[in-house]
């Protein structure tokens, strides 16, 4: 045994420290846009406080009923927000401590409490600018967005052949098409795709089509869908005939993987909106069936609740072709993260993308990345403390090599 002395052992968490806070991001999740995408970049102090994390937050101590608050406009919904849960009691759940880091690490006074203050601070910014200074504080120097053709709002901007920033890399979001098939009909026939309401020969073609078409308009690195703890596959059903036939035809021609978040539970509560979603557990039998039946296609997983996490990192040490990433929502707590990483490093040892932020406001980047990178940094540096312990002595540049890897080294050489 080589037990390191308290010198030591200071000396490596340090090390690793610093090379997790200087490494450079590729988040590989997100809900972020290039500001060419106009409104559907969100940013700003109003639209922190309006997070749908923090409207359940809030709705739990007002006696309002939920469509009276929709019926608020932004502003007055962020006041009532703030008012809840920052002055009326401490912010100290991770979605109200995230708006505080954001705010500090953007060199506001949040000893101030003042919001209006925060609001004039925001109001003078340029977008542009603002973009090169979060993703400089969050040290991200890359985002994988959610791009969803399905999206009015969207749809257009790809249509339009904008050029987009290169910072900003696209996802093929195809929960319109797997998860609500029948509405998804009439609007794949209007954009000139013959498809039918039964998946027929003629439909899978052309939903194909439809893929292969957005893959590249988009030069998206990889489909996407959410899907419900009760996803089954194989499944005779719609959304089972078209992952089989339709889209893992289209991942293994292409090489591009499908990703699955599972786990989300729409609207337990309505009223909530996009704050009603809750989780469930899902079954592990279905990644095993993917992974094993179709050993050429490429799976990118994320599972939302904890109770499916362990068997999740069992399951990637049989397929290489599954590879886990983040702390997904509801799991996305010091807490978990701590739990859910040591356990990923103990099993899976590097190969992982153990987090992506989700962010849904750019300026989430910032507290989503420092939280994260802490949490990270102290599981990394126990397990190169073990090694230590086992004679084991890793070097400044192994450890920089593996924290590269974690922070979308690992991710890219999947996709690729
Ligand atoms: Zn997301």
């Amino acid at each position: 045994m080589a037990e390191l002395s308290y010198a030591e052992t200071a000396a490596l968490r340090n090390v690793v420290s610093r090379a997790v806070n200087e490494t450079q991001i590729t988040d590989i999740h997100t809900h972020i846009y290039p500001p060419a995408f106009g409104d559907l970049l969100l940013w700003g102090v109003d639209e922190l406080l309006t997070y749908h994390y923090l409207v359940a937050e809030t709705m739990r101590y007002l006696n309002m009923g939920c469509d009276h608050f929709w019926a608020l406009a932004k502003r007055s919904q962020a006041d009532l927000i703030w008012k809840t849960l920052f002055i009326e009691r401490s912010p100290i759940s991770e979605a109200c401590r995230g708006v505080l880091t954001v705010l500090d690490r953007l060199g506001l006074d949040v000893s101030t409490r003042s919001l209006d203050s925060y609001r004039r601070f925001f109001a003078g910014r340029n977008v542009e600018e603002y973009v090169d200074q979060v993703f400089e504080l969050a040290g991200v120097k890359s985002v994988v967005m959610t791009n969803d053709p399905f999206d009015d709002a969207e749809r257009p901007i790809w249509l339009s052949n904008k050029s987009v920033d290169s910072r900003f890399h696209a996802a093929l979001r195809i929960d319109g098409l797997l998860n609500s098939w029948q509405a998804a009909v009439p609007r794949l026939r209007e954009w000139g795709y013959k498809v039918n309401n039964e998946v027929n020969a003629e439909t899978v073609d052309d939903v194909r089509r439809f893929l292969t078409d957005w893959l590249d308009r988009m030069n998206a690195l990889y489909m996407a869908v959410s899907l419900p703890p009760t996803f089954e596959f194989p499944e005779h059903s719609p959304r089972g005939r078209l992952i089989s036939e339709c889209v893992l035809p289209v991942a293994i021609e292409t090489g591009r993987p499908f990703a699955m978040m599972i786990g989300v539970k729409k609207l337990t509560n309505p009223g909530l909106r996009l704050a009603g979603d809750s989780v469930g557990r899902s079954s592990i039998e279905v990644i095993e069936h993917l992974c094993a039946n179709y050993p050429d296609a490429k799976f990118l997983v994320t599972m939302l609740s904890r109770e499916n996490q362990h068997e999740l990192c069992v399951a990637a040490r049989k397929f290489r072709n599954l590879h886990v990433f983040g702390c997904w929502w509801f799991l996305n707590n010091p807490s978990l993260i701590n739990e859910i990483t040591r356990m990923r490093l103990e099993l899976l040892g590097l190969s992982v993308t153990p987090q992506h932020s989700d962010a849904r406001v750019l300026d989430q980047l910032i507290y989503k990345w420092a939280h994260s990178r802490a949490i990270i940094s102290e599981v990394l540096a126990d397990k190169y403390i073990d090694l230590a312990a086992a004679g084991w002595r890793a070097t400044e540049d192994e450890i920089r090599r593996d924290v590269a890897d974690l922070f979308g080294g690992n991710f890219w050489n999947f996709v690729r």
